[in-house]
């Protein structure tokens, strides 16, 4: 197996976060290799790890003072052998080929554990939207679309949002992409509820995580009641899992975005939540000013010399890191550890470092990866493509039943895929490998192609 990193290496040296990712799979599905040597042959791995197609575009946009900027717009479909290629777009100037290719990757295994099994894909630009005005927005999103369109479809390729792609941004794509296709069909998840969204897409990434760590929980015989919880992040992912925690009588007590950390001893209530959505959806604002309007909290600005994040230090019983992969070093989860954490779940994908995560092994912490915990943003995609083909809208309520039973599935999924193979309770473990099964059956199944 270390051939096969060598060999990514050697190849694209320069997409370090891919070949963690790859590291990652392989070191949690060698015991499945080891019971079934078929899985080595026929270069199944090597064709697992590379993707079907990657698409990189230039991206020319003019900004609000007319000056002309150019930016790379990219799409990596990596594996369709289960579905069509799913997976979201990311707009931050920190974007990768590295970065896309882990999280498409990320995405293939992810997918794999839905009910409603699809393919995997990442994609994204390295524009900022950061400070940019709507009409800025509009520009690039329809630039983008403008060559993106030819590659996605709904039986092809359905993008959805992440990072600094919401629901104003699926709107703009999807305007562009409507016209240039001459046809109205689902084929970007995540749209408003008027014009073919799903309910509740827009809080299934964040509400799927909660509903996993309630599972997680319950098979301990404990509850979400009572217990203190910090959130990172203050985008779709967090908000919606602040939300659920409070709803579920969990006591959330942070917040946050780059620039720093809200802590509000007290915990969070539905009214501080809606002030934290006006003031991130709205008004685009920073998360600081949470303190100027209630006062008991305290604002942690966030130092990048440090080689830690003063969030982790605070004391918890439940961690969620819900910002950016990576965003839980060995250093912070140290200081989780120490502070007695008992559980950590990712809504951000790769959110802790290979290095946390050993840390969270070796002491025993409760850990579930983004690839199990964040997929109920896909399960309810996979839902809103359900409704778009059948032309029919589920209720909430409806929406809402499946998602949870979704994520109950993934969490029984992981849980008995681990117990087969010799590592019982480990999810991150349970979810690569049951991922993995469903994908390279399908390959071998359908031959070299
Ligand atoms: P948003 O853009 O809505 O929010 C991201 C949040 O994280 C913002 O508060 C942002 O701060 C902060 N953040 C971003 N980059 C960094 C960084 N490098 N350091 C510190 N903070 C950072 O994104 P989402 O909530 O949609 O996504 C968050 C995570 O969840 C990502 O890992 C994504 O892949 C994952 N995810 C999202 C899904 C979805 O449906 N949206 C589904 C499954 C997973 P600031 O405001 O300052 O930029």
């Amino acid at each position: 197996m270390t051939d096969i990193l060598r060999k990514l290496a050697a190849r694209d040296p320069g997409e370090k976060e891919f070949h963690q990712a790859v590291r990652e799979v392989l070191d949690a599905v060698a015991p499945v290799l080891e019971r079934h040597p078929e899985y080595r042959r026929n270069a199944l791995l090597e064709r697992l790890f590379e993707p079907e197609r990657t698409i990189l575009f230039r991206v020319p946009w003019m900004d609000d003072r007319q000056q002309f900027h150019v930016h790379r717009g990219v799409r990596v479909e990596m594996s369709s052998a289960i579905g069509p290629y799913k997976g979201g777009l990311r707009f931050h100037p920190s974007v990768t080929l590295g970065i896309l290719k882990s999280l498409a990757l990320e995405n293939v295994f992810k997918n794999a554990l839905t009910p409603l099994s699809m393919g995997g894909a990442h994609g994204g630009s390295d524009f900022d939207p950061k400070g940019r005005s709507d009409t800025e927005i509009m520009r690039f999103c329809q630039s983008f679309v403008a060559e993106l369109f030819r590659h996605i479809g709904p039986h092809t390729d359905i993008p959805e949002g992440d990072i600094g792609v919401g629901a104003r941004e699926i709107g703009f794509l999807f305007g562009m992409y409507r016209k240039l296709r001459n046809e109205f069909t689902g084929s970007f998840t995540g749209k408003s509820l008027d014009w073919g969204g799903s309910a509740l897409r827009r809080e299934a990434a964040g509400y799927g995580v909660v509903y996993f760590a309630a599972e997680m929980l319950a098979a301990r015989g404990e509850s979400l009641e009572g217990k203190v919880c910090l959130v990172s992040g203050a985008g779709n992912v967090a908000q919606h899992t602040a939300e659920k925690l409070v709803a579920m009588g969990a006591k959330v007590v942070s917040l946050s975005d780059s620039s720093g950390a809200i802590y509000d001893e007290e915990g969070f209530d539905p009214a501080k939540i809606d002030f934290i959505k006006r003031l991130k959806n709205i008004r685009r604002a920073r998360i600081g000013e949470y303190v100027d309007k209630y006062s008991q909290a305290v604002y942690l600005e966030r130092d990048l010399r440090l080689d830690h994040n003063p969030l982790w230090k605070i004391p918890c019983d439940c961690a969620f890191p819900c910002a950016t992969e990576h965003e839980i070093q060995r250093k912070d989860a140290e200081h989780l550890v120490a502070n007695g954490v008992r559980l950590v779940v990712e809504g951000a994908s790769m959110a802790s470092a290979p290095e946390a995560v050993r840390l969270f092994e070796e002491r025993g912490t409760a850990y579930a990866p983004g690839k199990a915990a964040n997929a109920g943003g896909v399960v309810v995609s996979g839902l809103e493509m359900a409704q778009n083909s059948m032309r029919l809208t589920w209720t909430a309520e409806e929406v809402d039943r499946r998602l949870r039973a979704g994520m109950k599935g993934i969490h029984r999924s992981c849980l008995e895929a681990a117990e087969r193979y010799g590592r019982a309770g480990n999810i991150l473990v349970g979810a690569n490998i049951a991922g993995f099964l469903k994908v390279v059956r399908a390959l071998l199944d359908q031959g070299l192609v």
